[in-house]
């Protein structure tokens, strides 16, 4: 169907699919699905969103009360959690248990989605409850379900391929170098650290869901085929996992207006609006990295060094957003005093599509997080990519084969591990500034924003991927 075909804007009429989102936790999830909810909620379509309850953060609560407050016509269904006990899982990351909490009650969705009107059309669940929900919507309900994955099409070329490796690898289910068909190889330094631990819950539902997203009737990622072009088509192909599910990318997909909370990112915009183009290094690790402090201290000392001006967002604990310490306990003596005027540090959550967007930024030095990299290459800013955990570093090797930026792979964040690895501020000072330099890195970024914003342009690939699917639902 054509766009012009499509209902209008707000459309509840009957012919109307009515989809019904599976959100998961952690920013890092929830930001992709309302990108992804309120890019089609003028493309008529119906919306429901299963909102579990009670809220892991604040941010999630505020994030999805922007979300309905932004948009009136799009419904919500509580989802009341089952109590879980934890105390099985000791050591276990909060966003860990939170999934499996999510998982433990995924049963509930049936009767929950079964009673929705009108009628639910289709499912579209986050990869971590795939195992769950995937089954609840084909057997229970009778209904598709595609799967919005929140990383990119390398990453999930890794998912799909990891449960087949293992298979083949050895009895023990070792993790070791795997060499995804079609797509590259990762050596095991490259692959989320979690999974050497085979009796871990994250491994454990990493691999029953890399098993059940192959039955999902598609796949949905934000991403574009000039970013991605190896696992795109790679997975398309059934070279990863031969009969593969239909792939959508259908990125870059623009943050939503409930995302910007315009009265906190006023101040860095402001700031960014008095700085000269292309001058300013934006620093930010994402929602879930809470650097030592030891670390922090180099990196203000890297700063400094480089001569650069910069915008950095510091975080010292790991939930979203939720930090008491205070940045001058943290910076040390002097420093906010010694770069003022040039630097700007805050720990507050800023508008990072709106930074990104600005024409002062010149390098963004990050942690390589998927929600950052996708908006670097749609605004053109070369990465330094430093990356942290989970699957950063698989997504470096994107940043890397699209020549967008430099990927310093000794560095590490494992500091309180490995004695001595902390990454030094004369090196980082050093690195930031060849960046900022690097002409023909600047050039693929410039050329990376071309072609994102082709993609998504009409008859652009994201564009017509997005359309099929749309038409799929009718
Ligand atoms: N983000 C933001 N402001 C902040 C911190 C994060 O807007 O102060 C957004 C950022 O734009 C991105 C997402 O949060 O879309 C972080 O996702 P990413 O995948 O980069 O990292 P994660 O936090 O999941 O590790
Ligand atoms: N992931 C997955 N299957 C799971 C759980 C997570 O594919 O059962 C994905 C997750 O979305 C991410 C990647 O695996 O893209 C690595 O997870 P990470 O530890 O980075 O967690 P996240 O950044 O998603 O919080």
């Amino acid at each position: 169907m054509s766009p012009a075909a499509m209902p209008s804007s707000g459309h509840q009429g009957s012919s109307a699919p009515h989809l019904v989102f599976v959100p998961s936790a952690g920013m890092g999830h929830l930001l992709p699905f309302t990108r992804f909810i309120t890019a089609i909620a003028d493309m008529g379509v119906d919306i429901s969103v299963v909102t579990a309850l009670p809220t892991v953060s604040e941010a999630e609560a505020e994030h999805f009360a922007g979300l309905f407050a932004a948009f009136p016509a799009i419904r919500r269904i509580d989802f009341n959690l089952l109590p879980f006990d934890a105390s099985a899982f000791a050591d276990t990351e909060p966003f860990f248990l939170r999934w499996e909490s999510l998982r433990r009650s995924a049963h509930l969705l049936g009767p929950l989605i079964a009673s929705a009107a009108p009628r639910a059309s289709a499912i579209i669940t986050d990869v971590t409850l795939a195992s769950e929900v995937i089954p609840v919507a084909k057997n229970e309900l009778k209904l598709p379900c595609h799967v919005l994955f929140t990383s990119g099409a390398t990453v999930l070329a890794f998912l799909a391929y990891f449960p087949v490796y293992l298979d083949g690898a050895n009895a023990d289910h070792l993790v070791g170098d795997v060499d995804v068909p079609g797509v590259r190889h990762l050596p095991l330094d490259y692959c989320p650290r979690v999974l050497r631990n085979p009796d871990g819950l994250f491994t454990k539902q990493f691999i029953v869901n890399g098993r059940e997203i192959a039955k999902a009737d598609g796949m949905l990622i934000n991403t574009f085929d000039a970013l991605e072009p190896e696992a795109l088509t790679a997975l398309r192909g059934g070279k990863v996992v031969p009969g593969f599910p239909p792939v959508f990318a259908v990125g870059p997909l623009k943050s939503t207006p409930t995302a910007a909370r315009s009265d906190k990112a006023d101040s860095p915009i402001a700031w960014l609006g008095e700085q000269p183009a292309r001058s300013v290094v934006y620093v930010a690790f994402g929602n879930c990295n809470a650097a030592a402090l030891k670390q922090i201290r180099e990196i203000s000392a890297g700063l400094e060094a480089s001569g650069c001006r910069f915008l950095w967002v510091v975080k010292t604990t790991i939930l979203d957003r939720e930090d008491t310490a205070e940045l001058r306990d943290v910076l040390g003596d002097g420093f906010l005093g010694r770069v003022q005027g040039r630097g700007l540090v805050t720990k507050e959550w800023v508008d990072q599509e709106a930074v990104l967007k600005h024409p002062a930024v010149g390098l963004f030095l990050s942690h390589a997080g998927w929600g950052s990299v996708t908006e670097a290459a749609a605004y053109g800013v070369p990465m330094l990519a430093w990356p942290t955990l989970g699957d950063h570093k698989i997504i470096a090797t994107v940043i890397r084969s699209g020549g967008f930026g430099a990927w310093m792979e000794h560095w590490s964040w494992q500091e309180e591990e490995e004695e001595g690895s902390v990454v030094s501020g004369a090196e980082i000072g050093e690195k930031v500034k060849e960046v900022m330099g690097d002409e023909a890195v600047s050039a693929s970024a410039a050329k990376m924003r071309e072609e994102a914003t082709k993609a998504v342009a009409p008859g652009g690939s994201s564009y017509r991927s997005m359309h099929e699917f749309l038409a799929m639902l009718s």
